[in-house]
């Protein structure tokens, strides 16, 4: 079951297993942003800490995002996204949030940042007072996938640049794997990385993850999941 961490007066996160998600709450409404791997209870843990309405955001669509999701009528996230949801068997009417979007809790704005590559639909959350920013799988210090459908090494190094251009917004991140919490200086480092692999100058290895060949591309920082060869 996911333990819940007290993060600060309004702001939860589940610990679930090698992922983790979170619950933020303003004055007039909560927010789960993601329902976990193991937690199809996760709408009933959130609802134990907070009485405010509950509503449920992705930051994508893969499988160790969402097993709480079917308790939900409706999911914000990206439309970008939706196809690869559908493909995970994901239920529920699409609230689309896009790139600027601002989602109000009271008193605690929440934008949107697009963040596609390592999903189509990949969105980071700045939770702009708190100056956090909320990076799902794209800014963390385990090992990101970037292989196969749906991933793609380009689009997620150009989102790399850009989330690095709201350096002045945010002073902490929250990742969904890896280290909790994270500095701002992990996306300039990451991107150097996958900047690396895009030229082909990174030391990759192949490797086999659970019967697909893959290339694993390791920094002292963090590391990445590529297509075997590169393409
Ligand atoms: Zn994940």
């Amino acid at each position: 079951m996911a333990e819940s961490i007290r993060i600060d007066r309004d702001t939860w996160r589940f610990e679930d297993g090698n992922v983790r998600f979170f619950l933020l709450c303003g004055t007039e409404k909560a927010l789960l942003l993601d329902t976990g791997m193991h937690a199809p209870d996760a709408k009933e843990l959130a609802q134990k800490l907070t009485s405010l309405p509950l509503l449920l955001m992705n930051t994508h669509c893969d499988p160790d995002h969402i097993s709480g999701n079917r308790a939900f009528d409706e999911i914000f996230m990206s439309p970008a996204e939706e196809e690869h949801h559908r493909s995970r068997g994901g239920t529920g009417r699409i609230r689309p949030v896009r790139d600027g979007d601002i989602l109000d809790l009271g008193g605690r704005p929440l934008m949107v940042i697009d963040n596609p590559g390592h999903t189509p639909g990949s969105i980071a959350l700045l939770d702009v007072d708190a100056r956090v920013l909320y990076s799902g799988d794209s800014v963390q210090d385990g090992i990101i996938y970037l292989f196969g459908k749906y991933r793609d090494v380009d689009l997620y190094a150009a989102s790399l640049a850009r989330l690095a251009t709201f350096a002045d917004r945010y002073d902490v991140i929250y990742p969904c794997h890896g280290s909790f919490p994270v500095g701002p200086l992990l996306v300039p480092r990451l991107l150097e990385g996958i900047s690396a692999v895009q030229r082909g100058e990174a030391p990759c290895v192949p490797v086999d993850l659970r019967g697909s060949k893959v290339r694993l591309c390791k920094f002292p920082y963090a590391g990445f999941y590529c297509d075997y060869p590169q393409r």
